[in-house]
């Protein structure tokens, strides 16, 4: 998008102007200023800038992607994708594509999908109407003179942010140094969970020089992997943060694991500590959680090992190694001022924990929305193909209860290349399947006194060791004793109505498995 007048983007930072004057330049564009759009329906620079009316013009302009006409139409290739698909799926035996891709995901089928949505759907379009209203408040004072709409949804929010929870990152990071971080959080919580401990070595060949080995011993004391630290990026390396397993464990060939974390910390100048936000310590957690799955695994073939399970459960355990990060006892081991020692202090940590829950009905709905036009889709037979993609599109958001419109979809059909183009159609709603599972479990491992070695042994043994080799619903049944339940993500969320202020929150980002290796 291309933006004419400087005096219409009051609001952006310094480094937000340099960028949308490089990005005119880029485009031979001098003196003029370009926004790009990224590949979801909202916007980052939504949440700073404080003309109106270029707010809405990207919103629109975002929101219209692929769907006006021009070179760049994808509404025939969605319609046409979802017909070949159905009609594939009935060859092949199943009533439609969504029947067909879940059969060997831990969901299994349509109706468990479907029911987990319709319970998601009204408690968080509910709080995603209580947040417009208090926004719409702050309108109001402000004698804006309008409704809350999609497009001042990120500035509003902040405000709100900003006069409930403010807090200041950079008070934080010193009390989260990388080496503290990782031996006394990270390596700590897995020893006093699964009796772990860890050894630094330094004779191994690495391909980075930063990157560290550890050689982990088991409860036992006997070598159980080794585990490989790549915390720092660098210009060559993929964005994000994953694991991965160099080396699987399996009893056929005898191989023991050799797992790495793969993080994107930005590296200090030389001599300076490393400092790290609450959402890079908590990836770390998270990270090492798909370690534990990978160097835990106790099976015969390579094809089941470690991770290599269903995509609506690969990110469960990785999720539940997050509650760690916040578990007293390890915080209190790993949480301290880099130069004095001193430990973090409690009303800086509640204000961040508060924080996590913030939003959460706009998250959870604009990512259940996408969800369920990834369903719709893909739960049609092939008479049932619609013509009119836009029309279809509506009216599906509309029967699940989620046309909001100050809340839209986080992809609509026409740029939701998980659906269309990866390899996540009929099943975006992974991620929210896998933290059904997560939320239960922390509330499992809560009530039986969390971090202990009697509960560390028996996840181990009931779920982290099996990798794929059985199924894995069956693994988690086995381990809480019971089906799951939906509750303690609603409470998690802030979404359960009658305690509407409780729980944390996770991230539903757009993750993408990669071949060999887990995000
Ligand atoms: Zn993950």
């Amino acid at each position: 998008m291309v933006v004419d007048r400087k005096e219409d983007l009051r609001g952006l930072s310094d480094n937000q102007m340099a960028s949308v004057a490089a990005a005119a330049k880029a485009e031979h564009k001098e003196g003029k200023f370009v926004i790009q759009l990224q590949n979801t329906t909202g916007q980052p620079l939504l949440g700073s800038l404080q003309n109106r009316q270029l707010r809405e013009r990207i919103m629109q302009t975002s929101l219209a992607r692929n769907s006006h006409g021009g070179e760049f139409d994808t509404r025939n290739i969605v319609t046409r994708t979802a017909q070949l698909r159905a009609e594939k799926a009935k060859l092949l035996g199943y009533a439609n594509w969504a029947a067909y891709q879940l059969e060997d995901q831990t969901a299994h089928d349509v109706p468990t999908v479907n029911k987990l949505l319709t319970d998601l759907a009204p408690p968080a379009v509910a709080n995603a109407k209580r947040e417009a209203a208090d926004m719409q408040k702050i309108v109001d004072q402000e004698k804006g003179g309008f409704q809350i709409a999609s497009w001042d949804w990120p500035s509003y929010s902040e405000k709100v942010r900003k006069a409930r929870y403010a807090f200041d990152e950079s008070e934080l990071r010193p009390y989260y140094e990388l080496n503290h971080v990782i031996l006394d959080g990270v390596f700590f919580a897995a020893g006093k969970l699964y009796g772990l401990t860890f050894k630094e070595r330094h004779d191994i060949p690495v391909y980075q020089p930063d990157v560290r080995v550890f050689e982990v011993y088991d409860r036992d004391g006997k070598p159980l992997a080794l585990f490989l630290g790549d915390y720092y990026a660098r210009p060559s390396k993929r964005g994000g943060a994953w694991m991965n397993a160099y080396v699987q464990q399996s009893d056929l060939f005898g191989t023991k694991p050799v797992v790495a974390n793969h993080l994107n910390i930005p590296k200090p100048p030389p001599g300076e500590p490393t400092l790290l936000t609450h959402d890079e310590v908590r990836t770390a957690f998270h990270e090492f959680g798909h370690a534990l799955h990978g160097m835990f695994s106790k099976v015969k073939y390579p094809r089941f090992s470690g991770t290599s399970v269903p995509r609506d459960f690969v990110e469960y355990p990785s999720q539940v190694n997050e509650m760690w990060a916040t578990w007293p006892e390890v915080l209190k081991n790993y949480a301290k001022h880099y130069k004095t020692g001193e430990p973090i202090p409690q009303a800086l940590l509640d204000k961040v924990i508060a924080a996590e829950k913030f939003n959460q009905g706009y998250k959870t709905t604009e990512y259940l929305s996408a969800t369920l036009l990834d369903q719709a889709w893909h739960q049609l037979n092939p008479s049932e193909v619609p013509k009119d993609a836009v029309a279809f599109e509506a009216e599906a958001l509309h029967k699940a209860g989620v046309d909001f419109p100050p809340v839209p979809p986080r992809y609509r059909s026409f740029y939701f290349s998980h659906a269309f183009a990866g390899g996540y159609s009929a099943g975006y709603y992974s991620y929210i399947w896998s933290e059904v599972l997560d939320a239960d479990t922390v509330e499992w491992f809560k009530e039986h006194g969390g971090l202990k070695r009697e509960n560390g042994d028996r996840f181990r043994a009931m779920l982290l060791s099996r990798g794929g080799s059985a199924d894995a619903l069956g693994l988690f049944k086995n381990f809480v004793g019971r089906d799951p339940y939906v509750e303690p993500l609603l409470k998690r969320r802030g979404l359960d109505h009658a305690q509407s202020e409780n729980g944390a929150s996770r991230r539903t980002e757009t993750e993408t498995l990669q071949r060999g290796g887990v995000r």
